[in-house]
C-alpha cells in the first residue's frame, strides 16, 4: 500500500480538495487504483450539524455519511464511490478512543494523544486503504499546518511515514503563492514559512504544488525549491483555471503523474487522459447557452452548492450548453426585490435545492409559483420538491394554509409531514433518512424517460416527506407522483401540461459524475435551452 499524504499552508481555502483529487486523476489515468481520505480536525463527529456557511454544502455518500464536501471532488474526479469512512474528523477518533477506554481495552494504561489517538488515526486510515482494495491511499489533511486542532493528525502521518518506509508514503504541500501587484511580482515567503513549520513537524514534502493567480516563473520556482529543499521539478505550478477539471490537465503538462510514480515506485503505464481531455474541451467549447436561477438561501456562499453547480457542469458538456448559474436570495424575492425578480424573470430554467428552517422558504414558494404557471422549466430538489407540493396545494388545490409541519406545524393542510420513524427521535446528529435508496420510476413517465431504467439509486438526506393522507387529493387534483420508494413513499413528481416541472425528494446531484451526467439536470438544462434531451 502506498500513501500521498497532502496538506496546506499560508490560507485554507485554496484548492486542497482539488489538489487531492487531481492527484487521484493522474493516478486513475494510469490505470492505478485508487482512493481518498479526507481528515476534517474539527471536533464534530461529522458535517451533518453544520450550518453551510461553516465549510459549504454537506456532501452526502452512498452509505448515508454526512461528509466534508471534498468527498464530492473525490468521487467527481476520480469516479470512484467513497463511504463515511473516507471522512475522519477528530470527532470520530476520540469516540473511538474514549468508547475503548471505557471497555478497558488500555487498562492499566495513561491514555493519551501519543500514542492512542495517532496509533487510532493510523489504524483508521490503514483500515480504509486495506477494505478499498486500492493501491494508493490520498490522504488530504483539511486547514492548515500550524492549527493546533491539526496536530495528532501530522504527527499521525509522520509516524505512518516512519513505520510504512519513505518509499512507500510521499507528502504534498499546497501553498499559496500571492501575486503583489505593486511589486508586481509572485512572493515565495509565505511558503517558504508554512514549509518551514511542516518540516518543524518532521515532515519533508516532496512535492509543493503553488496556488497563485498567475502561472509561475522560473525565478519563482528555483527560489521554492531551495528554500523547500524540494526539486524543481516537484514544484507544481497550480494557477488559476477557468474550469477545474483542466487541473489535472495542467498537473500531468508539468511531468507531476510520472514524478510522483517514480516517487513512489509505482510502476504504471502511460497515462490516458482522452476521455477527460474530451470532457473539458465539451466544458469548454459549449455554445449555447442558458441562465439558470438557483433560489436559495445560502446563495452568498457557492460552495454552498457546490455538487449542485457541478452537476450542471456536467450536463450542460453533455447537452453543448453553457451553463450560467445566478445564485438568487429567496429572502429578497420574498422581500419582492426588483432585482432578484429580475434574475428570476430572465433566467431560462430554475432550480430550488434542498435547505433547513423557514427563512426564506415563502420566496422559494413565490418562484415555483412563477415556473409552473410560466411554463419555465423547474428543478425542486428535497425542500424544492417538498415547497412545490406546498405550492401545488395552496394555489391550484385552494388549500391556502398548506404548508410543512416542519414550518407550520399547526396547519390544517400538512402537506408535508414528518416521516413516522423520525417521530420520538431527538438526537440531531445522523439522524435524518440519509443516503442511497432506489427509486422506482412510473412507466411513461419524463423521469423514466431520462434515466432510462425503471430503478435508480439516489441519495436522500432529510426528515420530512410528503404526507400520504393527503395522497389522493394532491393526485387528483393533477400533481403527478412519478417516483417512488419500493415502501410506496413519494420520491419524485412532475407535471404533465408544462415543458419541465419536476421535484425530487432525493438529491440527484451527488452522484452527477463528468462521465455521467445527472438525469434530472439534463432534463431542466435541456428543456431550459429548448432542446430534447440525447
Ligand atoms: N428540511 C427538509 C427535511 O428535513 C428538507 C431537507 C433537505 O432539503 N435536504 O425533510
Amino acid at each position: 500500500m502506498k500513501y500521498i499524504v497532502v496538506t496546506g499552508g499560508v490560507v485554507s481555502g485554496i484548492g486542497k480538495g482539488i489538489t487531492t483529487a487531481s492527484i487521484g486523476r493522474l493516478l486513475r489515468a494510469r490505470g492505478v487504483e485508487v482512493t481518498a481520505i479526507k481528515i476534517d480536525p474539527y471536533i464534530n463527529v461529522d458535517a451533518g450539524t453544520m450550518n453551510p456557511f461553516q465549510h459549504g454544502e454537506v456532501f452526502v455518500t452512498e452509505d448515508g455519511a454526512e461528509t466534508d464536501l471534498d468527498l464530492g471532488h473525490y468521487e467527481r474526479f476520480m469516479d470512484v464511490t467513497l463511504s463515511g469512512a473516507h471522512n475522519i474528523t477528530t470527532g470520530k477518533i476520540y469516540s473511538r478512543v474514549i468508547e475503548k477506554e471505557r471497555r478497558g481495552d488500555y487498562l492499566g494504561e495513561t491514555v493519551q494523544v501519543i500514542p492512542h489517538v495517532t496509533d487510532e488515526i493510523k489504524e483508521w486510515i490503514r483500515t480504509v486503504g486495506r477494505t478499498s482494495g486500492a493501491d494508493v491511499v490520498l490522504v488530504e489533511i483539511g486547514g492548515t499546518v500550524g492549527d493546533i486542532e491539526g496536530m495528532p493528525f501530522y504527527e499521525a502521518v509522520r509516524q505512518l511515514q516512519l513505520e510504512e518506509g519513505r518509499e512507500n508514503v510521499m507528502f504534498v504541500h499546497t501553498t499559496y503563492v500571492p501575486y503583489l501587484r505593486a511589486a508586481q511580482e509572485l512572493k515565495t515567503k509565505p511558503t517558504q514559512h508554512s514549509v518551514k513549520e511542516l518540516r518543524s513537524l518532521g515532515i519533508q514534502p516532496d512535492a509543493i504544488v503553488c496556488r497563485s493567480e498567475k502561472p509561475l516563473d522560473p525565478g519563482v520556482v528555483r527560489k521554492i525549491s531551495l528554500y523547500t529543499n524540494v526539486p524543481k521539478r516537484a514544484v507544481v505550478d497550480a494557477h488559476d483555471v477557468e474550469i477545474v477539471y483542466e487541473v489535472p490537465l495542467l498537473f500531468e503538462e508539468q511531468g507531476f503523474g510520472d514524478y510522483i510514480c517514480e516517487r513512489l515506485g509505482i510502476d504504471a503505464g502511460e497515462p490516458d487522459h482522452s476521455e477527460w481531455e474530451e470532457f473539458v474541451e465539451a466544458v469548454r467549447e459549449a455554445e449555447d447557452e442558458v441562465t439558470i436561477a438557483v433560489v436559495g438561501k445560502y446563495v452568498d456562499l457557492p460552495d454552498a452548492y457546490i455538487s449542485i453547480r457541478e452537476a450542471f457542469t456536467h450536463a450542460g458538456a453533455a447537452l453543448g450548453v453553457r451553463v450560467d448559474v445566478r445564485w438568487v436570495d429567496s429572502e429578497a424575492l420574498e422581500a419582492g426585490e426588483d432585482s432578484a425578480w429580475e434574475e428570476v424573470r430572465e433566467a431560462d430554467g430554475i432550480l430550488v435545492p434542498g435547505g433547513f428552517g423557514k427563512r426564506g422558504t415563502e420566496g422559494k414558494v413565490m418562484a415555483i409559483r412563477y415556473a409552473r404557471e410560466n411554463d419555465v422549466p423547474f428543478l425542486g430538489i428535497c425542500l424544492g420538491f417538498q415547497l412545490a407540493v406546498v405550492e401545488y396545494a395552496r394555489n391550484v388545490l385552494g388549500w391556502e394554509d398548506a404548508h410543512s409541519t416542519e414550518f407550520d406545524p399547526e396547519t390544517k393542510h400538512p402537506v408535508i409531514d414528518l416521516l413516522p420513524e423520525q417521530r420520538g427521535v431527538d438526537r440531531k446528529g445522523g439522524t435524518m433518512r440519509l443516503g442511497a435508496e432506489p427509486v422506482l420510476f412510473e412507466e411513461g413517465s419524463l423521469l423514466r424517460e431520462l434515466y432510462g431504467r425503471e430503478v435508480a439509486l439516489e441519495r436522500h438526506r432529510h426528515r420530512y416527506e410528503v404526507n400520504p393522507e393527503f395522497l389522493p387529493e394532491l393526485e387528483e387534483g393533477g400533481l403527478r407522483f412519478s417516483g417512488r420508494s419500493p415502501d410506496g413513499r413519494m420520491e419524485a413528481l412532475e407535471l404533465d401540461d408544462h415543458p419541465y416541472f419536476v421535484g425530487t425528494q432525493f438529491h440527484p446531484e451527488f452522484k452527477s459524475r463528468p462521465n455521467d451526467p445527472s438525469p434530472p439536470f439534463i432534463g431542466l438544462v435541456s428543456a431550459a435551452a429548448g432542446k430534447r434531451p440525447s
